[in-house]
Protein backbone atom coordinates (compact mmCIF):
# COMPACT_ATOMS: atom_id res chain seq x y z
CA UNK A 1 0.00 0.00 0.00
CA UNK A 2 1.02 3.50 -1.09
CA UNK A 3 -0.59 6.73 0.03
CA UNK A 4 -1.45 7.40 -3.63
CA UNK A 5 -3.57 4.24 -2.95
CA UNK A 6 -7.27 3.99 -3.84
CA UNK A 7 -9.55 1.27 -3.83
CA UNK A 8 -12.92 3.50 -4.72
CA UNK A 9 -13.90 5.42 -8.20
CA UNK A 10 -15.68 8.73 -8.24
CA UNK A 11 -18.88 8.16 -9.81
CA UNK A 12 -22.19 10.61 -9.63
CA UNK A 13 -19.98 12.84 -7.35
CA UNK A 14 -19.42 9.71 -4.36
CA UNK A 15 -16.68 7.26 -3.50
CA UNK A 16 -17.99 4.42 -5.01
CA UNK A 17 -16.97 0.55 -5.08
CA UNK A 18 -15.71 -0.81 -8.47
CA UNK A 19 -18.15 -3.04 -10.30
CA UNK A 20 -15.19 -5.11 -11.24
CA UNK A 21 -11.67 -6.13 -9.57
CA UNK A 22 -9.06 -4.93 -12.16
CA UNK A 23 -6.32 -2.55 -11.09
CA UNK A 24 -4.32 -0.41 -12.73
CA UNK A 25 -0.86 -0.23 -11.63
CA UNK A 26 0.64 3.14 -11.87
CA UNK A 27 4.52 2.43 -12.60
CA UNK A 28 7.22 4.96 -12.40
CA UNK A 29 8.79 5.84 -15.15
CA UNK A 30 12.03 7.03 -13.64
CA UNK A 31 11.96 3.98 -11.22
CA UNK A 32 10.12 1.21 -13.01
CA UNK A 33 8.42 0.52 -10.05
CA UNK A 34 4.79 0.67 -8.81
CA UNK A 35 3.74 3.52 -6.99
CA UNK A 36 0.21 3.44 -6.89
CA UNK A 37 -2.85 0.64 -7.25
CA UNK A 38 -6.00 2.34 -8.18
CA UNK A 39 -9.59 0.57 -10.16
CA UNK A 40 -9.26 0.30 -13.36
CA UNK A 41 -12.64 1.25 -14.70
CA UNK A 42 -14.98 -1.10 -16.74
CA UNK A 43 -17.72 -1.00 -18.84
CA UNK A 44 -20.10 -0.97 -15.72
CA UNK A 45 -18.55 1.70 -13.78
CA UNK A 46 -18.96 3.56 -17.00
CA UNK A 47 -22.72 2.94 -17.30
CA UNK A 48 -23.18 3.77 -13.43
CA UNK A 49 -21.53 6.98 -14.22
CA UNK A 50 -23.49 7.75 -17.04
CA UNK A 51 -26.53 7.17 -15.74
CA UNK A 52 -25.55 9.12 -12.85
CA UNK A 53 -25.27 12.06 -15.08
CA UNK A 54 -27.92 11.41 -17.46
CA UNK A 55 -30.27 11.95 -14.13
CA UNK A 56 -28.28 15.02 -12.84
CA UNK A 57 -28.76 16.32 -16.04
CA UNK A 58 -32.36 15.76 -16.74
CA UNK A 59 -33.85 16.09 -13.38
CA UNK A 60 -31.14 17.66 -11.03
CA UNK A 61 -30.58 21.72 -10.30
CA UNK A 62 -27.23 21.92 -12.39
CA UNK A 63 -28.33 22.77 -15.83
CA UNK A 64 -31.24 24.56 -14.21
CA UNK A 65 -29.19 26.83 -12.02
CA UNK A 66 -28.32 30.44 -13.14
CA UNK A 67 -25.01 30.91 -14.88
CA UNK A 68 -24.12 33.23 -11.77
CA UNK A 69 -25.29 30.41 -9.45
CA UNK A 70 -22.77 27.67 -11.41
CA UNK A 71 -19.99 30.51 -11.10
CA UNK A 72 -19.75 30.42 -7.69
CA UNK A 73 -19.25 27.21 -7.76
CA UNK A 74 -16.41 26.94 -9.95
CA UNK A 75 -14.90 30.48 -8.21
CA UNK A 76 -15.20 27.97 -5.12
CA UNK A 77 -13.31 25.17 -6.94
CA UNK A 78 -10.39 27.75 -8.21
CA UNK A 79 -9.61 28.73 -5.09
CA UNK A 80 -9.46 25.39 -4.05
CA UNK A 81 -7.25 24.22 -7.13
CA UNK A 82 -5.02 27.02 -6.03
CA UNK A 83 -3.81 25.98 -2.71
CA UNK A 84 -2.85 22.60 -4.15
CA UNK A 85 -0.94 23.29 -7.27
CA UNK A 86 2.70 22.03 -5.79
CA UNK A 87 0.53 18.53 -4.85
CA UNK A 88 -0.97 18.26 -8.17
CA UNK A 89 2.60 19.16 -10.17
CA UNK A 90 4.12 16.25 -8.28
CA UNK A 91 1.32 13.93 -8.41
CA UNK A 92 1.19 13.98 -12.22
CA UNK A 93 5.61 14.06 -12.75
CA UNK A 94 5.35 11.13 -10.50
CA UNK A 95 2.59 9.26 -12.61
CA UNK A 96 3.75 10.21 -15.92
CA UNK A 97 7.36 11.54 -15.53
CA UNK A 98 7.14 15.26 -16.48
CA UNK A 99 10.07 17.05 -15.06
CA UNK A 100 8.80 18.88 -12.36
CA UNK A 101 9.71 22.10 -13.53
CA UNK A 102 7.73 21.47 -16.28
CA UNK A 103 5.02 20.64 -13.91
CA UNK A 104 5.35 23.43 -12.21
CA UNK A 105 4.15 25.47 -14.96
CA UNK A 106 2.68 23.50 -17.28
CA UNK A 107 0.46 20.57 -15.15
CA UNK A 108 -1.05 22.42 -12.39
CA UNK A 109 -0.58 26.52 -12.74
CA UNK A 110 -1.54 26.61 -16.21
CA UNK A 111 -5.06 24.46 -15.70
CA UNK A 112 -5.77 26.59 -12.73
CA UNK A 113 -5.68 29.73 -15.20
CA UNK A 114 -8.16 28.05 -17.49
CA UNK A 115 -10.28 28.29 -14.71
CA UNK A 116 -10.21 31.68 -14.20
CA UNK A 117 -10.21 32.83 -17.87
CA UNK A 118 -13.52 30.45 -18.54
CA UNK A 119 -14.49 32.08 -15.29
CA UNK A 120 -13.89 35.03 -16.80
CA UNK A 121 -15.68 34.40 -20.19
CA UNK A 122 -18.64 33.17 -18.49
CA UNK A 123 -19.19 36.23 -17.08
CA UNK A 124 -19.50 37.82 -20.17
CA UNK A 125 -21.08 34.84 -22.41
CA UNK A 126 -24.43 35.62 -24.18
CA UNK A 127 -26.22 32.79 -22.31
CA UNK A 128 -29.86 34.64 -23.29
CA UNK A 129 -29.93 37.75 -25.58
CA UNK A 130 -32.88 39.73 -27.45
CA UNK A 131 -32.27 40.37 -30.87
CA UNK A 132 -33.45 42.10 -33.11
CA UNK A 133 -35.30 40.06 -36.06
CA UNK A 134 -35.94 40.68 -39.06
CA UNK A 135 -39.62 39.91 -39.53
CA UNK A 136 -40.47 43.09 -37.26
CA UNK A 137 -40.45 40.82 -33.90
CA UNK A 138 -37.06 40.15 -31.42
CA UNK A 139 -36.05 36.96 -31.17
CA UNK A 140 -34.48 35.44 -27.90
CA UNK A 141 -31.14 33.29 -28.28
CA UNK A 142 -30.62 31.40 -25.60
CA UNK A 143 -27.44 28.86 -25.17
CA UNK A 144 -28.23 26.09 -23.23
CA UNK A 145 -26.15 23.47 -22.23
CA UNK A 146 -25.07 20.34 -24.75
CA UNK A 147 -26.04 17.73 -22.59
CA UNK A 148 -24.54 14.72 -20.52
CA UNK A 149 -20.31 15.58 -22.27
CA UNK A 150 -18.02 12.36 -22.49
CA UNK A 151 -14.06 14.00 -21.95
CA UNK A 152 -11.54 11.83 -22.40
CA UNK A 153 -7.97 13.07 -22.22
CA UNK A 154 -4.45 11.68 -23.36
CA UNK A 155 -1.71 10.94 -19.97
CA UNK A 156 0.84 13.61 -20.97
CA UNK A 157 -1.18 16.42 -20.15
CA UNK A 158 -3.94 15.26 -17.97
CA UNK A 159 -5.27 17.99 -15.99
CA UNK A 160 -4.50 20.61 -18.86
CA UNK A 161 -6.85 18.32 -21.15
CA UNK A 162 -9.20 17.09 -18.17
CA UNK A 163 -10.39 21.02 -16.99
CA UNK A 164 -10.26 22.24 -20.38
CA UNK A 165 -13.57 20.64 -21.12
CA UNK A 166 -15.01 20.38 -17.04
CA UNK A 167 -14.20 24.07 -16.61
CA UNK A 168 -16.82 25.11 -19.67
CA UNK A 169 -18.93 22.33 -19.46
CA UNK A 170 -19.58 22.77 -15.49
CA UNK A 171 -20.21 26.45 -16.53
CA UNK A 172 -22.88 25.64 -19.63
CA UNK A 173 -24.63 23.57 -17.09
CA UNK A 174 -23.31 20.23 -18.64
CA UNK A 175 -22.79 17.26 -16.52
CA UNK A 176 -19.89 15.51 -17.12
CA UNK A 177 -18.04 11.81 -17.14
CA UNK A 178 -14.16 12.15 -17.31
CA UNK A 179 -12.39 8.76 -18.59
CA UNK A 180 -8.79 9.65 -17.65
CA UNK A 181 -6.14 7.56 -19.64
CA UNK A 182 -4.59 4.52 -17.74
CA UNK A 183 -1.09 5.90 -17.33
CA UNK A 184 -2.73 9.23 -14.98
CA UNK A 185 -5.40 8.07 -13.25
CA UNK A 186 -3.72 9.61 -10.11
CA UNK A 187 -4.66 13.66 -10.45
CA UNK A 188 -8.16 12.66 -11.31
CA UNK A 189 -8.35 11.88 -8.01
CA UNK A 190 -6.83 15.40 -6.25
CA UNK A 191 -9.66 16.98 -8.35
CA UNK A 192 -12.35 14.99 -7.75
CA UNK A 193 -11.70 15.77 -3.60
CA UNK A 194 -11.54 19.62 -5.15
CA UNK A 195 -15.18 18.96 -7.26
CA UNK A 196 -16.90 18.07 -3.92
CA UNK A 197 -15.39 20.61 -1.58
CA UNK A 198 -16.25 23.56 -3.99
CA UNK A 199 -20.49 22.04 -4.07
CA UNK A 200 -20.63 20.30 -7.37
CA UNK A 201 -23.80 18.79 -6.97
CA UNK A 202 -23.80 15.01 -7.34
CA UNK A 203 -23.95 13.07 -10.27
CA UNK A 204 -22.35 16.43 -11.95
CA UNK A 205 -19.26 14.56 -12.48
CA UNK A 206 -17.71 11.10 -12.61
CA UNK A 207 -14.26 10.14 -12.86
CA UNK A 208 -13.50 6.80 -14.48
CA UNK A 209 -10.22 5.79 -15.44
CA UNK A 210 -9.53 3.03 -17.69
CA UNK A 211 -8.63 1.73 -21.13
CA UNK A 212 -9.39 2.12 -24.83
CA UNK A 213 -12.59 -0.10 -24.64
CA UNK A 214 -13.92 1.60 -21.83
CA UNK A 215 -13.28 4.82 -23.32
CA UNK A 216 -15.06 3.78 -26.94
CA UNK A 217 -17.99 2.42 -24.65
CA UNK A 218 -18.63 5.70 -23.35
CA UNK A 219 -18.31 7.20 -26.51
CA UNK A 220 -20.94 5.18 -28.04
CA UNK A 221 -22.91 5.69 -25.13
CA UNK A 222 -26.86 6.36 -25.86
CA UNK A 223 -26.95 8.49 -22.64
CA UNK A 224 -23.97 10.47 -24.04
CA UNK A 225 -24.82 14.13 -26.01
CA UNK A 226 -21.36 15.18 -26.63
CA UNK A 227 -17.62 13.47 -26.94
CA UNK A 228 -14.76 16.08 -26.47
CA UNK A 229 -11.67 14.20 -26.77
CA UNK A 230 -8.01 14.78 -27.17
CA UNK A 231 -5.56 12.18 -27.74
CA UNK A 232 -3.88 11.25 -31.08
CA UNK A 233 -4.98 11.10 -34.43
CA UNK A 234 -5.70 7.90 -34.88
CA UNK A 235 -8.53 7.93 -31.92
CA UNK A 236 -9.81 10.56 -32.83
CA UNK A 237 -10.69 9.66 -36.79
CA UNK A 238 -12.24 6.55 -34.84
CA UNK A 239 -14.52 8.78 -32.40
CA UNK A 240 -15.15 10.98 -34.79
CA UNK A 241 -16.60 8.06 -37.38
CA UNK A 242 -18.88 6.86 -34.17
CA UNK A 243 -19.91 10.65 -33.55
CA UNK A 244 -20.65 10.96 -37.12
CA UNK A 245 -22.87 8.11 -37.25
CA UNK A 246 -24.80 9.23 -33.46
CA UNK A 247 -24.70 12.48 -34.54
CA UNK A 248 -23.46 13.04 -31.27
CA UNK A 249 -21.65 16.46 -31.27
CA UNK A 250 -18.23 16.06 -30.82
CA UNK A 251 -14.69 18.67 -30.62
CA UNK A 252 -11.51 16.69 -31.35
CA UNK A 253 -7.79 18.02 -30.05
CA UNK A 254 -5.50 15.76 -32.00
CA UNK A 255 -1.48 15.53 -33.11
CA UNK A 256 0.64 17.90 -34.14
CA UNK A 257 3.65 18.48 -36.16
CA UNK A 258 4.40 22.11 -35.64
CA UNK A 259 7.26 24.00 -37.62
CA UNK A 260 9.03 26.87 -36.38
CA UNK A 261 10.56 29.02 -38.87
CA UNK A 262 13.52 30.80 -38.51
CA UNK A 263 13.86 33.80 -40.98
CA UNK A 264 17.52 35.02 -41.86
CA UNK A 265 17.06 38.33 -39.06
CA UNK A 266 15.88 35.90 -36.82
CA UNK A 267 18.22 36.54 -33.04
CA UNK A 268 19.51 33.08 -32.92
CA UNK A 269 20.54 32.64 -29.26
CA UNK A 270 16.71 33.58 -28.87
CA UNK A 271 15.48 31.11 -31.21
CA UNK A 272 17.77 28.71 -29.80
CA UNK A 273 16.57 28.79 -26.01
CA UNK A 274 13.15 29.22 -26.96
CA UNK A 275 13.39 25.31 -29.10
CA UNK A 276 14.91 24.13 -25.77
CA UNK A 277 11.97 24.97 -24.25
CA UNK A 278 9.24 25.14 -27.18
CA UNK A 279 10.86 22.04 -29.04
CA UNK A 280 10.97 19.69 -26.52
CA UNK A 281 9.17 20.56 -23.68
CA UNK A 282 7.09 17.59 -21.12
CA UNK A 283 10.00 15.44 -22.90
CA UNK A 284 8.71 16.39 -26.35
CA UNK A 285 5.69 14.42 -25.44
CA UNK A 286 3.75 17.74 -26.29
CA UNK A 287 0.98 18.08 -29.28
CA UNK A 288 2.58 21.54 -29.81
CA UNK A 289 6.13 20.45 -29.61
CA UNK A 290 7.75 23.00 -32.39
CA UNK A 291 10.22 19.62 -34.23
CA UNK A 292 10.26 20.79 -37.45
CA UNK A 293 12.84 23.73 -37.32
CA UNK A 294 13.36 25.33 -40.99
CA UNK A 295 16.17 27.36 -41.55
CA UNK A 296 17.19 28.89 -44.68
CA UNK A 297 19.73 27.26 -46.75
CA UNK A 298 22.37 29.42 -46.06
CA UNK A 299 22.42 29.81 -42.44
CA UNK A 300 20.96 25.69 -42.21
CA UNK A 301 24.65 24.06 -40.80
CA UNK A 302 25.57 26.48 -38.66
CA UNK A 303 21.83 26.59 -37.01
CA UNK A 304 21.77 22.77 -36.86
CA UNK A 305 24.92 22.84 -35.38
CA UNK A 306 23.89 25.32 -32.08
CA UNK A 307 21.12 23.78 -31.79
CA UNK A 308 22.13 20.28 -31.42
CA UNK A 309 24.89 21.47 -29.01
CA UNK A 310 21.85 23.53 -26.90
CA UNK A 311 19.70 20.67 -26.96
CA UNK A 312 22.75 17.66 -27.34
CA UNK A 313 23.24 18.82 -23.61
CA UNK A 314 19.79 19.19 -21.38
CA UNK A 315 20.09 17.55 -18.70
CA UNK A 316 18.04 13.84 -18.49
CA UNK A 317 16.82 12.60 -15.09
CA UNK A 318 14.86 12.00 -12.55
CA UNK A 319 11.48 14.37 -13.11
CA UNK A 320 11.13 15.37 -9.62
CA UNK A 321 14.77 16.78 -9.71
CA UNK A 322 14.05 20.73 -9.94
CA UNK A 323 17.29 20.72 -12.71
CA UNK A 324 15.96 18.05 -14.90
CA UNK A 325 15.23 19.50 -18.29
CA UNK A 326 14.35 16.47 -19.85
CA UNK A 327 12.55 13.31 -18.28
CA UNK A 328 11.80 9.95 -18.94
CA UNK A 329 8.67 8.73 -21.51
CA UNK A 330 5.75 7.63 -19.70
CA UNK A 331 5.98 4.34 -20.96
CA UNK A 332 8.42 1.46 -22.05
CA UNK A 333 6.00 1.31 -25.22
CA UNK A 334 7.07 5.09 -25.80
CA UNK A 335 10.35 4.53 -25.26
CA UNK A 336 10.66 2.46 -27.52
CA UNK A 337 8.52 4.54 -30.42
CA UNK A 338 10.63 7.38 -30.10
CA UNK A 339 14.19 5.14 -30.50
CA UNK A 340 12.43 3.31 -33.50
CA UNK A 341 12.16 6.73 -35.01
CA UNK A 342 15.83 7.70 -34.20
CA UNK A 343 16.68 4.48 -35.89
CA UNK A 344 14.28 5.23 -38.71
CA UNK A 345 16.12 8.95 -39.33
CA UNK A 346 19.08 7.48 -39.92
CA UNK A 347 17.99 4.93 -42.37
CA UNK A 348 16.46 7.66 -44.15
CA UNK A 349 19.24 9.42 -44.75
CA UNK A 350 18.90 12.52 -41.99
CA UNK A 351 22.39 13.77 -40.45
CA UNK A 352 22.57 12.70 -36.72
CA UNK A 353 24.07 15.78 -34.96
CA UNK A 354 22.96 14.80 -31.39
CA UNK A 355 21.58 12.23 -29.37
CA UNK A 356 20.80 8.51 -31.41
CA UNK A 357 19.86 5.34 -30.17
CA UNK A 358 20.65 4.26 -26.38
CA UNK A 359 19.90 5.32 -23.04
CA UNK A 360 21.85 8.90 -21.74
CA UNK A 361 24.73 8.34 -20.16
CA UNK A 362 24.47 7.51 -16.11
CA UNK A 363 20.70 6.14 -16.53
CA UNK A 364 20.64 2.41 -16.75
CA UNK A 365 17.10 2.25 -15.60
CA UNK A 366 13.87 4.47 -16.43
CA UNK A 367 12.23 4.72 -19.96
CA UNK A 368 14.80 7.47 -21.29
CA UNK A 369 15.67 8.44 -24.71
CA UNK A 370 18.62 10.68 -25.70
CA UNK A 371 17.10 14.05 -27.31
CA UNK A 372 18.10 13.96 -30.47
CA UNK A 373 18.45 16.77 -33.23
CA UNK A 374 18.86 15.75 -37.15
CA UNK A 375 20.03 18.09 -39.55
CA UNK A 376 19.92 17.82 -43.58
CA UNK A 377 15.91 16.32 -43.14
CA UNK A 378 13.87 16.40 -46.11
CA UNK A 379 10.29 17.00 -45.29
CA UNK A 380 9.47 14.08 -47.33
CA UNK A 381 10.85 11.88 -44.82
CA UNK A 382 8.93 9.87 -42.01
CA UNK A 383 10.73 11.48 -39.35
CA UNK A 384 9.08 15.21 -40.70
CA UNK A 385 5.95 13.82 -41.29
CA UNK A 386 4.83 11.47 -38.51
CA UNK A 387 4.38 12.47 -34.78
CA UNK A 388 7.28 11.28 -32.83
CA UNK A 389 5.80 12.48 -29.21
CA UNK A 390 9.40 12.22 -27.97
CA UNK A 391 13.04 14.56 -28.29
CA UNK A 392 13.95 14.54 -31.44
CA UNK A 393 13.98 17.77 -33.79
CA UNK A 394 14.42 17.44 -37.83
CA UNK A 395 16.60 20.70 -39.09
CA UNK A 396 14.67 21.42 -42.47
CA UNK A 397 16.65 23.77 -45.65
CA UNK A 398 14.24 26.47 -47.15
CA UNK A 399 15.41 28.14 -49.65
CA UNK A 400 13.01 31.34 -49.43
CA UNK A 401 10.36 32.55 -47.10
CA UNK A 402 7.48 31.35 -49.54
CA UNK A 403 9.30 27.58 -49.28
CA UNK A 404 9.21 27.74 -45.72
CA UNK A 405 5.56 28.24 -45.43
CA UNK A 406 5.25 25.76 -48.33
CA UNK A 407 7.34 23.14 -46.36
CA UNK A 408 5.67 23.92 -43.05
CA UNK A 409 1.95 23.56 -44.92
CA UNK A 410 3.57 20.03 -46.46
CA UNK A 411 1.30 18.12 -43.34
CA UNK A 412 -1.52 16.34 -42.77
CA UNK A 413 -1.36 18.34 -39.12
CA UNK A 414 -1.94 21.85 -38.48
CA UNK A 415 -2.08 22.71 -35.01
CA UNK A 416 0.40 25.26 -34.06
CA UNK A 417 3.80 26.54 -35.38
CA UNK A 418 6.31 29.37 -34.75
CA UNK A 419 8.28 32.26 -36.58
CA UNK A 420 11.29 34.23 -35.31
CA UNK A 421 12.33 37.21 -37.01
CA UNK A 422 13.42 40.44 -35.54
CA UNK A 423 10.59 41.98 -37.75
CA UNK A 424 7.14 41.58 -36.41
CA UNK A 425 5.48 42.64 -39.70
CA UNK A 426 7.14 39.97 -41.57
CA UNK A 427 6.04 37.53 -38.72
CA UNK A 428 2.52 38.44 -38.75
CA UNK A 429 2.96 37.76 -42.92
CA UNK A 430 4.47 34.36 -42.37
CA UNK A 431 1.67 33.42 -39.81
CA UNK A 432 -1.55 34.47 -41.68
CA UNK A 433 0.08 31.98 -44.55
CA UNK A 434 0.77 29.09 -42.38
CA UNK A 435 -2.20 26.71 -41.75
CA UNK A 436 -2.64 26.08 -38.37
CA UNK A 437 -5.05 26.63 -35.71
CA UNK A 438 -2.33 28.66 -33.09
CA UNK A 439 0.61 30.21 -33.96
CA UNK A 440 3.17 32.45 -32.18
CA UNK A 441 5.85 35.10 -33.11
CA UNK A 442 9.20 34.38 -31.01
CA UNK A 443 7.23 32.69 -29.24
CA UNK A 444 4.43 30.56 -28.20
CA UNK A 445 2.27 30.93 -25.35
CA UNK A 446 -0.77 29.54 -25.45
CA UNK A 447 -3.67 32.40 -24.16
CA UNK A 448 -6.94 30.62 -22.52
CA UNK A 449 -8.59 34.31 -24.01
CA UNK A 450 -8.47 32.99 -27.20
CA UNK A 451 -9.41 29.38 -29.06
CA UNK A 452 -6.81 26.87 -29.46
CA UNK A 453 -7.50 23.94 -32.21
CA UNK A 454 -6.53 22.30 -34.97
CA UNK A 455 -6.56 22.61 -38.94
CA UNK A 456 -6.63 19.60 -40.96
CA UNK A 457 -6.20 16.16 -39.19
CA UNK A 458 -4.94 18.30 -35.93
CA UNK A 459 -8.62 18.40 -34.62
CA UNK A 460 -12.14 19.59 -35.17
CA UNK A 461 -13.74 22.23 -32.96
CA UNK A 462 -11.92 24.75 -30.79
CA UNK A 463 -11.14 24.72 -27.20
CA UNK A 464 -10.50 28.13 -24.87
CA UNK A 465 -12.08 31.23 -25.14
CA UNK A 466 -15.89 32.27 -25.80
CA UNK A 467 -15.08 29.34 -28.86
CA UNK A 468 -14.59 27.01 -26.30
CA UNK A 469 -17.60 27.61 -23.55
CA UNK A 470 -19.69 27.83 -27.10
CA UNK A 471 -18.68 24.40 -27.35
CA UNK A 472 -20.69 22.75 -24.65
CA UNK A 473 -23.95 24.44 -25.86
CA UNK A 474 -26.55 24.57 -28.22
CA UNK A 475 -28.75 27.78 -29.54
CA UNK A 476 -31.93 28.30 -29.23
CA UNK A 477 -34.08 30.69 -31.09
CA UNK A 478 -37.16 31.66 -29.66
CA UNK A 479 -38.98 33.90 -31.65
CA UNK A 480 -41.27 36.22 -30.11
CA UNK A 481 -44.85 37.23 -31.86
CA UNK A 482 -44.77 40.17 -34.14
CA UNK A 483 -46.25 43.13 -33.30
CA UNK A 484 -49.95 43.62 -34.85
CA UNK A 485 -49.71 44.90 -38.21
P1 LIG B 1 -4.51 8.13 -27.45
O1 LIG B 1 -5.33 8.58 -28.61
O2 LIG B 1 -3.91 6.79 -27.51
O3 LIG B 1 -5.38 8.16 -26.12
C1 LIG B 1 -6.02 9.33 -25.65
C2 LIG B 1 -7.18 8.95 -24.75
O4 LIG B 1 -8.19 8.31 -25.51
C3 LIG B 1 -6.83 7.96 -23.65
O5 LIG B 1 -7.63 8.26 -22.51
C4 LIG B 1 -7.23 6.62 -24.25
O6 LIG B 1 -7.51 5.65 -23.28
C5 LIG B 1 -8.47 7.02 -25.03
N1 LIG B 1 -8.77 6.24 -26.24
C6 LIG B 1 -7.91 5.69 -27.12
N2 LIG B 1 -8.59 5.11 -28.13
C7 LIG B 1 -9.90 5.32 -27.89
C8 LIG B 1 -11.11 4.99 -28.57
N3 LIG B 1 -11.11 4.30 -29.72
N4 LIG B 1 -12.29 5.38 -28.02
C9 LIG B 1 -12.32 6.08 -26.87
N5 LIG B 1 -11.23 6.41 -26.18
C10 LIG B 1 -10.03 6.04 -26.67
O7 LIG B 1 -3.42 9.28 -27.24
P2 LIG B 1 -2.27 9.36 -26.14
O8 LIG B 1 -1.13 8.50 -26.59
O9 LIG B 1 -2.83 9.15 -24.78
O10 LIG B 1 -1.88 10.91 -26.25
C11 LIG B 1 -0.95 11.40 -27.13
C12 LIG B 1 -1.66 12.08 -28.30
O11 LIG B 1 -2.49 13.14 -27.84
C13 LIG B 1 -0.69 12.73 -29.26
O12 LIG B 1 -1.07 12.44 -30.57
C14 LIG B 1 -0.86 14.22 -28.98
O13 LIG B 1 -0.51 15.07 -30.04
C15 LIG B 1 -2.29 14.30 -28.62
N6 LIG B 1 -2.56 15.52 -27.86
C16 LIG B 1 -3.24 16.54 -28.46
C17 LIG B 1 -3.49 17.72 -27.76
C18 LIG B 1 -4.25 18.84 -28.41
O14 LIG B 1 -4.73 19.69 -27.67
N7 LIG B 1 -4.40 18.88 -29.70
C19 LIG B 1 -3.06 17.84 -26.44
C20 LIG B 1 -2.37 16.78 -25.85
C21 LIG B 1 -2.14 15.62 -26.57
Amino acid sequence: MTTLDRDALFIGGTWAAPAADAVLEVVSPHSEEVVARVPEGSTADIDAAVAAARRAFDEGPWPRMSPAERIDVVQNLSGLYAAKLDEMATIISTEMGSPISFSSLAQAPAPWMQIEAFLGIAREFPWEERRPGVLGADVVVRHEPVGVVAAIPPWNVPQFTILSKVVPALLAGCTVVVKPAPETPLDGYLLAELLVEAGVPEGVVSIVAGGREVGEHLVRHPGVDKVAFTGSTAAGRKIGAICGEQLKRVSLELGGKSAAIILDDADEAAAIEGLKFLGVMNSGQACVAQTRVLVSRERHDAFAASLAAAIGSMKVGDPLDPATEIGPMVAQRQQERVTSYIRIGQEEGAQLLAGGEGRPDGLDRGWYVRPTVFAGVDNKMRIAQEEIFGPVLSVIAYDDVADAIRIANDSEYGLAGTVWTADADAGLEVARGVRTGTYGINTYTMDFAAPFGGFKASGLGREFGPEGLAQYTEAKSVYLSAPPM
